[in-house]
């Protein structure tokens, strides 16, 4: 017997929630689709509005991952085009390889497209920088034990002594146990944190600013329970530093590859 024809299955990341920051080919990709999987809960609904007339459209909110699997698995029989759009990019606390594996079994071609992580939206929201000349040099991405067990040497504490940008994931309900692990770590009262909510969604972002001791109460009275990166850095506020120590890249006493030092 002939192999079925089989469609692929393309992981779109969908970006943080504006519609406009979904890349290029991840929107040419929705233009095409035969069938498009979103979660509901976490990716803007507005991004499926690209969806071509008589596309098939599921919210996998509802679905656990056998279902998704399956369907997924089913559409690309189907259709060309299939897309799961996950939130952000897929390859950051997304259940890409738990998705991928079955569709590797069922002998379905697989493609991802990467997004734009809400890490990154949340630095452009409150017109941050995660790196510095001479401050910090490094990002870690990371969230602190829920549900998930965190994998031995990844507790907040052991990565906060780095000293480096930390964004947290996951975390606006356990606010307290961020603090007590950048404590742990030795970061004073007074270190600066940034929580940005819903960073990028029109209309429903919020950011809040305060430091060790108060971040907690500051949102608190905000009413941020969910969908938050949690900041810590010692790059934050930068904007208003008054002295600056200035990248290399653009001294004029640097000489790289594209431009020679004029003194
Ligand atoms: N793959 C996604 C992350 C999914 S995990 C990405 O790259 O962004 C879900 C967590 O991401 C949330 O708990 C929250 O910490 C963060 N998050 C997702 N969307 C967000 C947004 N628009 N603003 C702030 N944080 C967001």
């Amino acid at each position: 017997m002939e192999a079925l024809p089989t469609g692929t299955v393309w992981f779109v990341g969908a970006g943080p929630g504006d519609p406009e920051l979904i890349t290029v080919k991840g929107r040419l990709l929705i233009e095409r689709a035969g069938a498009i999987l979103f979660a509901g809960s976490l990716v803007n609904e507005a991004i499926t509005r690209w969806a071509p007339p008589g596309c098939v459209v599921a919210d996998s909110k509802d679905m656990a991952l056998p279902e998704m699997t399956a369907w997924l698995v089913a559409q690309a029989r189907q259709h060309a085009v299939v897309v799961r759009l996950q939130t952000g990019d897929p390859a950051l606390y997304g259940s890409l390889i738990e998705l991928v594996q079955p569709l590797d079994a069922a002998g379905v071609p697989v493609q991802v497209v990467p997004g734009v992580s809400s890490a990154m939206a949340s630095a452009a929201a409150a017109v941050e920088s995660f790196t510095l000349p001479e401050v910090t040099q490094s990002v870690i991405f990371t969230r602190v034990e829920g549900r998930t067990p965190m994998p031995p040497g990844e507790d907040l504490a052991a990565l906060a002594a780095h000293r480096t940008t930390l964004c947290v994931f996951l975390s606006i309900t356990l606010l307290h146990k961020v603090e007590a692990g950048l404590r742990a770590a030795g970061w004073a009262e007074d270190a600066p944190l940034v929580v940005v909510h819903k960073a990028s969604w029109p209309g429903e972002e919020r950011i809040v600013r305060g430091t060790l001791a108060t971040i907690k109460q500051r949102c608190r009275e905000a009413g941020i329970v969910s969908q938050a990166m949690v900041i810590a850095s010692p790059t934050l506020g930068a904007r208003h530093w008054p002295e600056l120590i200035k990248s290399k890249l653009y001294d004029p006493s640097f000489t790289h590859r594209f431009r020679k030092a004029s003194a």
